[in-house]
C-alpha cells in the first residue's frame, strides 16, 4: 500500500508512521518529494493488513491510504490463473460454455402449481427448478413460504423432471436441512452480509449462488462471496438481481454491467436474476436476451402457470408460453456468441 501524508508533516511524525508500518511487519521505502512524502508499504502480517488502512488513516498527518492489491483472495481472477471456474452440478456444468437456464415460481405454493411450471419448464429445455420455501418478506405478515413440505415438493419435481434445484436459504440454523433437499443453495439479496450464513454455507460442500446485495458494490459483493471460499467452499456463482436506485417505474435497475465487471475482476460464473431486476414481466424476455449477449453464465427466471394469481412476484412472472417462446430466442443468442444452452442432463 502506498501511505501519503499531508504537505508540511514533519519528519518526526514521518518517523512515527515508519515505526508503526514496521511494527505491522512492513518494509518501508519512502519517497521523500518537495512539497509531499509517500511511503510505500510492501509486506505486512496478513492478519492485520485489513485493519491496517482503517489505523493509518486515523492519523491526523496521513491524507490517504492507498491500497495496491485486491481485499480479496480465493475469488479473484488471479487465483485461478486467469481462468473462469465451472461450478458442476450433478453434471449441469455453470461457468463453461453453457448458458443454465433455472426456472420455476418465486414461491413453491403447491404441489399442483409447482408441478406444472416445473413440468413445462423442463420441456422447454430449462435444467435447474427455482422455487422458494423460505421467502424473505419484507413485511412479516407477508407469506413466508411453505418451509419443508416445500422443500419436498421441489426435491419431487426436480427427480420426476430430471432438473438440479435452486431455493434460498435464510437461516444459519437451516443449512444443513435445506442442502438435503437442495442441489444448490441460494443465499438472498438481503442476506449478502449475514456473515454467519455465509460463513455456514462456506463449511457446506453444496453449491451457492450468492446474490448481490441490492445496494451493495462488487467489492462488497466479492468479500461476501470470500467468506464462503475461506470455509473451504468454493463451489460459489455471483448473481445479479437489480439494485435499488432513483428509479420506481421498474423495482429495481438491472446492472447488466455487473457481468463483464465480475468476469474481470473474479472466476467466478455469473447468473442474471431479470425478474426480480426489472419486477415488470414484459422486461424480462429482452434483459435475458441482453444477458446473454453480454456474457451471463445463466438466468434464473420466474415462471408461473397463472401469474396473476401467484401468491408472491406475479407482476415480474412470466407465463408458461412465454417462457417457450424464449428459449428458441436465448437459444440463438448464445450461439451467435459462441456458447449453447446447457442441455438435460439425466441424474
Ligand atoms: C427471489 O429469488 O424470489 C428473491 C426473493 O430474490 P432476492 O433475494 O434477489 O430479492
Ligand atoms: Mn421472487
Amino acid at each position: 500500500m502506498i501511505i501519503v501524508m499531508r504537505n508540511g508533516t514533519s519528519p518526526e511524525q514521518v518517523a512515527e508512521i515508519e515505526t508503526r508500518l514496521i511494527e505491522l511487519g512492513y518494509q518501508v521505502h519512502p519517497i521523500v518529494g518537495v512539497e509531499k512524502t509517500v511511503l510505500g508499504a510492501v509486506g505486512g502480517m496478513e492478519h492485520v493488513k485489513v485493519d491496517a488502512v482503517d489505523q493509518l488513516k486515523a492519523y491526523e498527518w496521513v491524507e490517504d491510504v492507498v491500497v495496491i492489491t485486491k481485499p480479496y483472495k480465493f475469488v479473484s481472477k488471479e487465483y485461478n490463473k486467469g481462468a473462469r471456474s465451472v461450478v458442476d452440478v450433478d453434471g449441469v456444468r455453470i461457468g463453461g460454455d453453457d448458458v443454465v437456464i433455472m426456472a420455476g415460481p418465486c414461491t413453491v405454493e403447491s404441489e399442483e402449481q409447482l408441478m406444472i411450471t416445473a413440468e413445462a419448464v423442463a420441456r422447454a429445455g430449462a435444467t435447474v427448478l427455482r422455487g422458494g420455501a423460505y421467502k424473505p418478506s419484507t413485511s412479516p405478515y407477508s407469506y413466508q413460504g411453505m418451509g419443508v413440505p416445500g422443500l419436498e415438493l421441489l426435491q419431487a419435481a426436480g427427480k420426476r423432471f430430471g432438473m438440479r434445484v435452486i431455493t434460498e436459504v435464510m437461516d444459519p440454523r437451516k443449512v444443513e436441512l435445506v442442502a438435503q433437499f437442495a442441489d444448490i443453495l441460494q443465499i438472498g439479496t438481503r442476506n449478502m452480509q449475514n456473515y454467519d450464513l455465509l460463513r455456514e454455507v462456506g463449511q457446506s460442500r453444496i453449491p451457492v449462488m450468492l446474490k448481490r446485495g441490492m445496494t451493495a458494490k462488487f467489492d462488497e459483493l466479492l468479500l461476501a462471496a470470500e467468506y464462503i471460499a475461506c470455509g473451504g467452499n468454493e463451489r460459489i456463482m455471483l448473481c445479479e438481481r437489480g439494485l435499488r436506485t432513483f428509479e420506481t417505474y421498474t423495482r429495481n435497475t438491472l446492472d447488466l454491467s455487473a457481468i463483464p465487471v465480475l468476469h474481470h475482476l473474479s472466476h467466478l460464473p455469473v447468473i442474471v436474476d431479470p425478474s426480480q431486476g426489472t419486477g415488470r414481466r414484459e422486461l424480462v424476455a429482452p434483459m435475458s436476451y441482453a444477458s446473454i449477449a453480454a456474457g451471463a453464465d445463466g438466468l434464473i427466471i420466474e415462471v408461473h402457470p397463472n401469474p396473476d394469481h401467484a401468491i408472491k412476484d406475479g407482476a415480474q412472472s412470466i407465463t408458461i408460453p412465454q417462457f417457450q417462446t424464449m428459449m428458441p430466442q436465448m437459444a440463438r443468442i448464445a450461439e451467435a456468441v459462441g456458447r449453447r444452452l446447457a442441455p438435460a442432463v439425466e441424474l
